[in-house]
Protein backbone atom coordinates (compact mmCIF):
# COMPACT_ATOMS: atom_id res chain seq x y z
CA UNK A 1 0.00 0.00 0.00
CA UNK A 2 1.31 3.67 -1.30
CA UNK A 3 0.12 6.51 0.85
CA UNK A 4 -0.29 10.35 -0.98
CA UNK A 5 -0.88 13.22 1.51
CA UNK A 6 -1.26 15.23 -0.96
CA UNK A 7 1.25 18.13 0.82
CA UNK A 8 -1.65 18.39 3.59
CA UNK A 9 0.56 17.80 6.50
CA UNK A 10 2.86 20.22 8.40
CA UNK A 11 6.20 18.97 9.63
CA UNK A 12 5.26 17.91 13.20
CA UNK A 13 2.23 15.77 12.29
CA UNK A 14 4.20 14.54 9.55
CA UNK A 15 7.44 13.75 12.14
CA UNK A 16 4.62 12.10 14.32
CA UNK A 17 2.82 9.83 12.22
CA UNK A 18 4.82 8.67 9.16
CA UNK A 19 7.11 6.55 11.10
CA UNK A 20 3.92 4.99 12.17
CA UNK A 21 2.53 4.35 8.61
CA UNK A 22 5.78 3.00 7.98
CA UNK A 23 6.04 0.66 10.68
CA UNK A 24 2.35 -0.14 9.85
CA UNK A 25 3.49 -1.47 6.42
CA UNK A 26 2.79 1.34 4.29
CA UNK A 27 5.60 0.95 1.24
CA UNK A 28 6.12 4.53 -0.25
CA UNK A 29 4.88 7.88 1.05
CA UNK A 30 4.05 10.55 -1.39
CA UNK A 31 4.77 14.34 -1.07
CA UNK A 32 3.53 14.39 2.93
CA UNK A 33 4.48 18.59 3.18
CA UNK A 34 4.06 21.36 1.44
CA UNK A 35 5.72 21.34 -2.06
CA UNK A 36 7.78 24.21 -1.50
CA UNK A 37 9.25 22.88 1.87
CA UNK A 38 12.07 20.65 -0.29
CA UNK A 39 14.10 20.90 3.37
CA UNK A 40 11.36 19.31 5.36
CA UNK A 41 11.34 16.63 2.58
CA UNK A 42 14.89 15.70 2.68
CA UNK A 43 14.55 15.67 6.68
CA UNK A 44 11.47 13.24 6.24
CA UNK A 45 13.65 11.13 3.49
CA UNK A 46 15.92 11.18 5.76
CA UNK A 47 14.39 9.80 8.65
CA UNK A 48 12.14 6.77 6.79
CA UNK A 49 12.92 3.52 5.88
CA UNK A 50 10.71 3.59 2.84
CA UNK A 51 10.87 5.91 -0.54
CA UNK A 52 9.02 9.40 -0.42
CA UNK A 53 7.96 10.48 -3.21
CA UNK A 54 7.99 13.98 -4.53
CA UNK A 55 4.55 15.19 -6.58
CA UNK A 56 4.00 18.79 -6.19
CA UNK A 57 7.67 19.46 -5.41
CA UNK A 58 8.18 18.64 -9.08
CA UNK A 59 6.76 20.56 -11.96
CA UNK A 60 10.51 21.53 -13.80
CA UNK A 61 13.93 20.04 -14.71
CA UNK A 62 14.91 22.98 -11.96
CA UNK A 63 12.83 21.10 -9.35
CA UNK A 64 14.35 17.84 -10.05
CA UNK A 65 17.54 18.81 -9.77
CA UNK A 66 16.90 20.81 -6.35
CA UNK A 67 15.15 17.48 -4.97
CA UNK A 68 18.05 15.78 -6.09
CA UNK A 69 20.76 17.86 -4.27
CA UNK A 70 18.97 17.52 -1.53
CA UNK A 71 18.15 14.09 -1.31
CA UNK A 72 14.34 15.24 -0.60
CA UNK A 73 12.97 11.92 -2.77
CA UNK A 74 13.48 8.99 -4.01
CA UNK A 75 11.05 8.89 -6.82
CA UNK A 76 9.62 11.97 -8.53
CA UNK A 77 5.81 11.61 -10.08
CA UNK A 78 5.89 12.71 -13.24
CA UNK A 79 2.47 14.04 -14.63
CA UNK A 80 2.99 15.08 -18.64
CA UNK A 81 0.16 18.38 -17.33
CA UNK A 82 1.96 19.45 -14.55
CA UNK A 83 5.15 19.30 -16.11
CA UNK A 84 4.29 21.18 -19.29
CA UNK A 85 4.21 18.70 -21.97
CA UNK A 86 5.72 15.76 -23.21
CA UNK A 87 9.04 17.25 -24.22
CA UNK A 88 8.98 19.12 -20.84
CA UNK A 89 8.80 16.06 -18.71
CA UNK A 90 11.30 14.20 -20.79
CA UNK A 91 13.53 16.93 -19.36
CA UNK A 92 12.58 15.99 -15.89
CA UNK A 93 13.11 12.57 -16.16
CA UNK A 94 16.37 12.96 -17.96
CA UNK A 95 17.21 15.58 -14.87
CA UNK A 96 16.43 12.07 -12.62
CA UNK A 97 18.32 9.84 -14.68
CA UNK A 98 21.25 11.70 -13.96
CA UNK A 99 20.85 11.60 -10.17
CA UNK A 100 19.56 8.18 -9.85
CA UNK A 101 16.42 8.95 -8.78
CA UNK A 102 13.17 7.13 -10.01
CA UNK A 103 10.18 7.96 -11.86
CA UNK A 104 6.46 7.40 -11.87
CA UNK A 105 4.46 7.85 -14.44
CA UNK A 106 1.76 9.76 -12.35
CA UNK A 107 -1.80 11.01 -13.85
CA UNK A 108 -3.55 14.61 -12.93
CA UNK A 109 -7.07 12.47 -14.21
CA UNK A 110 -6.25 13.29 -17.65
CA UNK A 111 -9.01 11.99 -19.85
CA UNK A 112 -8.34 9.24 -22.51
CA UNK A 113 -6.54 11.67 -25.01
CA UNK A 114 -4.06 13.02 -22.38
CA UNK A 115 -4.13 9.60 -20.87
CA UNK A 116 -3.00 7.75 -24.17
CA UNK A 117 -0.41 10.73 -24.33
CA UNK A 118 0.99 9.93 -20.78
CA UNK A 119 0.54 6.33 -21.85
CA UNK A 120 2.99 6.85 -24.73
CA UNK A 121 5.45 9.24 -22.78
CA UNK A 122 5.32 5.99 -20.04
CA UNK A 123 6.01 3.57 -22.07
CA UNK A 124 8.70 5.26 -24.53
CA UNK A 125 10.89 6.75 -21.69
CA UNK A 126 12.75 4.19 -19.84
CA UNK A 127 13.32 6.99 -17.28
CA UNK A 128 9.62 5.78 -16.18
CA UNK A 129 10.51 3.10 -14.16
CA UNK A 130 8.49 3.35 -11.40
CA UNK A 131 5.41 1.87 -12.83
CA UNK A 132 2.15 4.47 -13.30
CA UNK A 133 -1.22 5.09 -12.10
CA UNK A 134 -3.00 5.98 -15.58
CA UNK A 135 -6.46 5.69 -14.46
CA UNK A 136 -8.27 8.83 -15.17
CA UNK A 137 -10.49 7.38 -17.60
CA UNK A 138 -11.69 5.31 -15.38
CA UNK A 139 -13.27 7.78 -13.49
CA UNK A 140 -14.91 9.14 -16.32
CA UNK A 141 -19.05 8.83 -16.49
CA UNK A 142 -19.05 9.20 -20.15
CA UNK A 143 -16.67 7.55 -22.81
CA UNK A 144 -15.05 10.10 -25.39
CA UNK A 145 -13.34 7.47 -27.69
CA UNK A 146 -14.58 5.81 -30.39
CA UNK A 147 -13.04 2.35 -28.90
CA UNK A 148 -12.29 2.80 -25.46
CA UNK A 149 -8.59 2.62 -24.03
CA UNK A 150 -8.13 -1.09 -22.80
CA UNK A 151 -7.68 -1.81 -18.91
CA UNK A 152 -7.48 -5.68 -17.54
CA UNK A 153 -5.67 -7.12 -15.23
CA UNK A 154 -4.66 -3.90 -13.59
CA UNK A 155 -2.42 -2.85 -16.92
CA UNK A 156 -3.61 -0.41 -19.24
CA UNK A 157 -2.70 -1.82 -22.86
CA UNK A 158 -0.99 0.95 -25.14
CA UNK A 159 -3.26 1.08 -28.41
CA UNK A 160 -1.49 0.53 -31.67
CA UNK A 161 -2.99 2.85 -33.93
CA UNK A 162 -0.94 6.21 -36.00
CA UNK A 163 -0.37 8.95 -33.27
CA UNK A 164 -1.60 8.49 -30.29
CA UNK A 165 -3.58 5.08 -31.06
CA UNK A 166 -7.06 6.41 -29.73
CA UNK A 167 -10.09 8.11 -32.16
CA UNK A 168 -11.80 11.36 -30.84
CA UNK A 169 -15.67 10.37 -30.70
CA UNK A 170 -16.71 13.92 -32.41
CA UNK A 171 -20.56 13.24 -31.49
CA UNK A 172 -19.57 12.54 -27.42
CA UNK A 173 -17.78 15.47 -27.56
CA UNK A 174 -20.43 17.70 -28.96
CA UNK A 175 -23.00 16.16 -26.37
CA UNK A 176 -20.84 17.61 -23.83
CA UNK A 177 -19.68 21.36 -25.54
CA UNK A 178 -21.20 23.84 -23.44
CA UNK A 179 -21.87 27.00 -25.72
MG1 LIG B 1 0.14 13.23 -5.64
Amino acid sequence: MRVDINARWDRLTALRHLPELADGGVELIEQPTPGEQLEVLAELNALLPIPVMADESVHTPHDALEIARRGAADVLAVKTTKCGGLRRSREVVAVARAAGLACHGATSIEGPIGTAASLHFACAEPGIDFGTELFGPLLFSAELLQEPLHYADGRLHLPTGPGLGVELNVDAVQRWTRN
